[in-house]
């Protein structure tokens, strides 16, 4: 039996357009939450009649979700970089750079994971925490440990959070007490992904869903490689995952940091001095293509964004992190203008806040400073070249543009028919969301972007599977 959702839908449809649905009915597939089907403008008093021209007779085994008046349904929000290990961080370092930052307090604490109970305690929480503040998709680095991080992919798979899960690979520049050989982190990284082969596909075979997709969908949670950064990994190991990754068709997923801190760039040019670039350093060893996720960027030159749009690799842009880091204020901009996609991270614990709500604020005020210090400090901001961050780009990039970076953009990111179901149902609920009768659902949903947080989450769905929400 589906499940009918009806009231005001808004979903992003590109970097240009965030559609507002007023009135939208909409179709969940229960056997595997795919959107069957979506109609614009269906009154309440007209449900029945258009659920049963689509087939679909309400009786008691069909259910429908009516939003509320000052209710909103929106896409899942997509974190496509943040470290599993360094939440219990979260809020600390700011006095810090990089660097310092990771060998005083970020290498401690995930030299802690060597201890399973310890990280399926955190992680539970991590990963029931991020779920109840919408974040329906997650791209994890997990720390070091093999046994730790194949803990933190079931906890993601129980729980039903869409995710990608890494092991770090650090086998240099580290410190003695968290560090690993070349061999041991080329056997270790085999053996965590022998681990993703028990999740599997949803079937769809028998699902009678409107899903035209000829692919199956991949599984809810999915390996992804993770040499921390050009710094902590020796070239036989970069040289290795780029194997790795493309002994499967499609590639395996890479993520790893890029550009953060100047500091890092240096080191890395002297680590690297046959490469002209740091991006070059990936590029080298093959790590740079469309299932590539970047972290930070917020260095880069023209050169490498060419390389980085030539490859299709994403950036995941940090501003919370960015700042707190003292890392620097990237250019989404000029990043969007080169054509490569881009998405929103927390980077926790370099950033402290949980969910992306946060760091879709801090992107919207960094795109500010950004465009102001391009036209220079006297200069009005309405004399700028470089305009900032909109609306609709600042959601695209926390739902659709995050989802690209995934390749999952054909799967989620909005509600086309032929998705899957991954939703958050809006109800303002804390107290710093001023709302009352007279907000158009456009204006709830702005409020929320900028003042809300998980208390106004009321219902959070993965592939049609409710999983989270304060309701
Ligand atoms: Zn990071």
């Amino acid at each position: 039996m589906p499940t009918l959702y009806h009231g005001t839908l808004i979903h992003s449809l590109s970097l240009t357009q965030l559609e507002v649905l007023p009135n939208a009915l909409l179709c969940v597939s229960d056997t595997d939450g795919i959107i069957e089907w979506l109609e614009r403008g269906v009154e309440g008093s007209e449900i029945q009649e258009v659920a049963a021209r689509k087939g679909v007779i309400l009786d008691g085994g069909v259910e429908v979700v009516v939003l509320g008046k000052g209710e909103v349904l929106c896409p899942g929000m997509i974190d496509t970089h943040t470290h599993a290990p360094q939440y219990p961080n979260n809020g600390l370092g700011q006095q810090y750079q990089l660097l310092e930052w990771l060998d005083k307090l970020t290498f401690p604490r995930e030299a802690m994971f060597a201890d399973v109970e310890y990280a399926r305690r955190i992680y539970d929480q991590v990963v029931k925490r991020n779920l109840n503040a919408g974040t329906t998709t997650a791209c994890y680095y997990g720390s070091l440990h093999d046994e730790s991080t194949r803990v933190l992919a079931d906890i993601c798979d129980d729980k039903g959070q869409r995710a990608f899960v890494g092991k770090c690979c650090m086998d240099r520049n580290c410190p003695p007490t968290y560090t690993e050989t070349t061999e041991s982190c080329i056997s270790s990284t085999k053996s965590w992904l022998s681990h993703f082969d028990k999740f599997t596909s949803p079937s769809s075979s028998d699902s009678g869903s409107g899903s035209d997709q000829s692919v199956p969908s991949p599984p809810l949670v999915q390996p992804i490689l993770t040499p921390r950064f050009a710094i902590s990994t020796t070239p036989e190991v970069l040289a290795f995952i780029g194997k790795l990754a493309h002994s499967r068709s499609p590639s395996i997923a890479i993520q790893t940091h890029l550009s953060e801190n100047p500091a890092e760039v240096e080191f890395t040019k002297q680590l690297f001095p046959d490469c002209e670039t740091y991006a070059g350093v990936y590029d080298k060893y093959d790590l740079l293509g469309p299932g590539t996720i970047l972290a930070h960027c917020v260095h880069l030159d023209d050169k490498e964004r060419e390389v980085i749009s030539k490859r299709g690799a994403g950036i995941s842009h940090c501003p919370t992190s960015n700042t707190h880091l003292n890392s620097g204020a990237a250019d989404v901009g000029k990043m969007l203008r080169a054509g490569i996609k881009v998405g929103l991270g927390t980077d926790c614990g370099g950033g402290y806040a949980l969910g992306i709500l946060p760091s879709l604020r801090q992107a919207a005020g960094v795109s500010r400073f950004v465009s102001w210090s391009s036209a220079g400090s006297t200069a009005s901001p309405s004399s700028c070249d470089a305009q900032p961050l909109s609306l609709p780009q600042l959601f695209h990039m926390a739902t659709l543009g995050g989802a690209s970076l995934c390749r999952l953009e054909s799967r989620i990111g909005n509600f086309l028919p032929g998705k899957e179901f991954d939703a958050l149902r809006i109800k303002p609920a804390s107290p710093g969301m001023w709302t009352d009768d007279r907000d158009s659902p456009e204006e709830v949903f702005e409020k929320w972007l900028f003042t809300g947080d998980d208390r106004d989450v009321a219902d959070v769905w993965v592939r049609g599977r409710r999983v989270g929400g304060a309701a």
